[in-house]
Order: C-alpha cells, then sequence, then structure tokens
C-alpha cells in the first residue's frame, strides 16, 4: 500500500525538479520519501499520513516559538486584513529597524529584504562597493545562501582562489573568492600576508550550522576581526541562523566579537520571508538611495512578514527566554550522549543557545575533515529509527538541529528514550 506522503511526492515530481522547491528536503541524502507536512502546533508537526513528530528541524530555525505560536499567528492575520503588501513605507518596518538596532549595538542601519539568501548577497556587494576591492574570503562548510559568489569550492592549492561548487557559475566569478578553511588561523593570517590589499571582506558564520554544527575557536574569530581592521576589510557575520538562535545579542554578543556587518533572516521573521543586512553607518550609507551600492526589492519589508518577525522578537525578549531555551537543548544533547554512552555507541552532541550538532564520532568536530570523518551511515540509520518512532531531525547529517521553546522537558524526554531504545538494538 502506497502512503499519501508518497503519493504527494510521485506527483510532486511531475511538475517541480525533485519534487521540491529546496533540495535538501528531498531526502536524497539519507534516502526514502520526504514527509509533507499538513500541520504544526508548538514543538510537533503531522504529515499526510496523520502521523506526528516532535519536530527538530523548526523550519530550519525561524521557528523559535514553536509552530502556529497564537501572538505569531495573530499578528499576520490582523496585520493582512489591512492590506498585503504596498511596495511603499510601512511604519512596521521602522519598529523593525528600531527593534534590530536596539537589540544589536553593532548596528547603526539596517536594510529588509526576504531572504537570507538576498541578504548575504547584498552585504557583499555592499563590502565590494565600500572597499572599492573585489576578493572574497568564505570557509568551507560555512553557507550563505545561493548566490553566484559563495557556490564556490576551494581551489587546487591552498591560498588559490576558488572554483564554481555549482553549474552556472562563471569561473570569472568564482575567481574573486577564496575559500579557506574554518577555525585555521595560520591559513586566514596567510591569506591576508599575500593577498590582504585586495580582500574586500570575510564573510562566516559565527557559529557554523550548515556542515552540522561547527564552534569557533576564540582565536579564530579574533584573528578575523584583526586581520579585517588592519587590512581595512569589512568582516561580515552570517548571523542567518545564530542571529537570536544562540543569545538575545546573537553570535556576536555571545563571542564578545564586532562585525562590520551582519545578515539576518530566520528567526528574524517568524516563519515568514524576513531577511536584513545592517552594520557601520558610513558602510551602510553607500547603499542607494543614499549611496552608488544598488539593491531593492519589490516585496522588502512586506508588512504581513514584518509583523510575524516582530511579535516573535519581543516575545523572545522575555528574561530567561534564551538561557531556558539553552538549558532545554542541552539537555536534549545530554540525554542523547548518555543513553548512547549506556549502550556503547560512538556519539557525541553539544549545543550552542537553542542549535545543536549530533555526530556519529568520537568527539564534537572542530574543522570541515572532521565532519565528513563523521559515520554517515549511522547517522542515516539513527534518522529513519528516530523518524519511525515520531521524531523529525534534519534529513541530513550536514546540518544542526533546533530546539524551539514550545519543546517541554517531558518533549525531550520522550526523543531521549526512543533514542535509547534505538541504541540499545544497535
Ligand atoms: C539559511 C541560511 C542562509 C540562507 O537563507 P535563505 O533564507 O535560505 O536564503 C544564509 N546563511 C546562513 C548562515 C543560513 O543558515
Amino acid at each position: 500500500m502506497t502512503s499519501r506522503n508518497q503519493q504527494l511526492f510521485e506527483r510532486a515530481q511531475r511538475h517541480i525538479p525533485g519534487g521540491v522547491n529546496s533540495p535538501v528536503r528531498a531526502f536524497r541524502s539519507v534516502g526514502g520519501v520526504p514527509r509533507f507536512f499538513v500541520e504544526g502546533k508548538g514543538p510537533r508537526v503531522t504529515d499526510a499520513d496523520g502521523k506526528v513528530y516532535l519536530d527538530y528541524v523548526g523550519s530550519w530555525g525561524p521557528l523559535i516559538l514553536g509552530h502556529a505560536h497564537p501572538d505569531v499567528v495573530r499578528a499576520v492575520q490582523e496585520t493582512a486584513t489591512r492590506g498585503l503588501s504596498f511596495g511603499a513605507p510601512t511604519e512596521l518596518e521602522i519598529e523593525m529597524a528600531d527593534l534590530l538596532c536596539e537589540l544589536l549595538p553593532s548596528l547603526d542601519m539596517v536594510r529588509l529584504v526576504s531572504s537570507g539568501t538576498e541578504a548575504t548577497m547584498s552585504a557583499i556587494r555592499l563590502a565590494r562597493g565600500y572597499t572599492g576591492r573585489d576578493v572574497l574570503i568564505k570557509f568551507e562548510g560555512c553557507y550563505h545562501g545561493h548566490s553566484d559568489s559563495l557556490l564556490v569550492k576551494a581551489g587546487s592549492g591552498m591560498l588559490t582562489f576558488g572554483n564554481p561548487s555549482s553549474g552556472g557559475v562563471p569561473d570569472d566569478l568564482a575567481k574573486h573568492t577564496m575559500v579557506l578553511d574554518y577555525n585555521n588561523v595560520a591559513q586566514l593570517e596567510a591569506a591576508f600576508a599575500e593577498h590582504g590589499a585586495r580582500i574586500a571582506t570575510v564573510i562566516v558564520e559565527p557559529v557554523v550550522g550548515n556542515m552540522n554544527l561547527v564552534v569557533p575557536t576564540p582565536e579564530f574569530l579574533k584573528a578575523m576581526r584583526d586581520l579585517c581592521t588592519q587590512h581595512g576589510a569589512v568582516l561580515i557575520f552570517d548571523e542567518v541562523m545564530t542571529g537570536f538562535r544562540v543569545g538575545p545579542q546573537c553570535a556576536q554578543g555571545y563571542y564578545g566579537i564586532t562585525p562590520d556587518l551582519t545578515t539576518l533572516g530566520k528567526v528574524i521573521g517568524g516563519g515568514m520571508p524576513v531577511g536584513a543586512f545592517g552594520g557601520k553607518r558610513e558602510i551602510m550609507e553607500k547603499i542607494a538611495p543614499l549611496g552608488p551600492v544598488y539593491q531593492a526589492g519589490t516585496l522588502s519589508g512586506n508588512p504581513v512578514a514584518v509583523a510575524a518577525g516582530l511579535a516573535t522578537l519581543k516575545l523572545i525578549q522575555q528574561p530567561g527566554f534564551h538561557a531556558a531555551l539553552t538549558l532545554r537543548t542541552k539537555q536534549l544533547c545530554d540525554g542523547l550522549m548518555a543513553a548512547a554512552a549506556k549502550h556503547g555507541v560512538t556519539f557525541a552532541a553539544q549545543s550552542v543557545g537553542g542549535m545543536f550538532g549530533l555526530y556519529f564520532s568520537a568527539t564534537c568536530p572542530q574543522t570541515f575533515t572532521e565532519v565528513m570523518a563523521c559515520d554517515k551511515d549511522a547517522f542515516n540509520r539513527f534518522f529513519h529509527a528516530m523518524l519511525d518512532a515520531g521524531h523529525y531531525f534534519a534529513p541530513s547529517a550536514f546540518e544542526a538541529g533546533f530546539v524551539s521553546a514550545a519543546h517541554s522537558e517531558a518533549d525531550i524526554a520522550e526523543t531521549v528514550a526512543a533514542a535509547e531504545a534505538i541504541f540499545k538494538a544497535w
């Protein structure tokens, strides 16, 4: 008997490439049939076959309050009745900009866009326009959206310029991007020593959530800050995932490092399409209409999306919000590690705020190479066993996971108990 999920997946593939509108959703990495969701409430989602799961993806990060939080839904409904879009300024956008600049001291000015990809792409153009330089440094395993300059992999030698990692990206564009190893201070120093005067910007995930979870060393973040200052390059913290997820002042507050520009997305839209980039006034004033760097968007600052984001940001400012979320996420990681240890399964887990990483490896990886050395087959086995048991983790060994404020202590305990049963039979 074919399930409704399976029927929908077959139907989807007729007119949607791969049946999905974003590749990782297709379950290619773990195999099997993607779940089509029909409802989400708090920490749980229901699929097309009526099966309920505790959700540890949360739409890949935005749903820090869980699904369909009543305040967020109300904000969307009330705003929508007054009109969906104007393509003209609204007061809500000012409220959002004021709030973001108040919450993040590194932001003097901010511009709203509709996705994380748009935010990073625009921040990079701005950094290049501001410095008058072309070279961009990024790190292997970090994801900053799918714009051309960023779909680049390391060149053949160390400190050589990159090659496209996607079809359709011109070599001529990729040659301006240099891809270095995350957490490798010596390599970063060497790159600046050799090319310092040509480097426009360094873009980084201050905690990586796109090669599973990788935590930065304090020396790495500090070296990045010092080298950019010394050489007049713009330091961009891509906080699309970490923004308001790891703490009330994002990763920059958590680690005490001030970037020149910050990109945001995910949580600041509360499940609706909102992105933002902002930072130092003298850089932001280079953006049109004030300056020569062009950037625009028909739906930028969309009132309904901004209303969802504002409602979310207001709720997560309650005292103790991030402390509680951090504790809950740690409960999951500690519980899973204890369960694995009890049954002799090689496994590690760690969290920062409300994001976490699970590794089928003896220790938590610190580099891209170490992430790649984790046991992917073991993850896939774990993923499917947990899915069967009603616990939805990211369908790839190379993605971070997310806990929301709607996950109760009992929900986490339920997930840990399911994992223990799986590890027992491992
Ligand atoms: C998700 C993500 C993006 C891209 O955001 P989209 O809204 O998917 O375009 C960029 N950077 C980081 C760090 C992300 O996690």
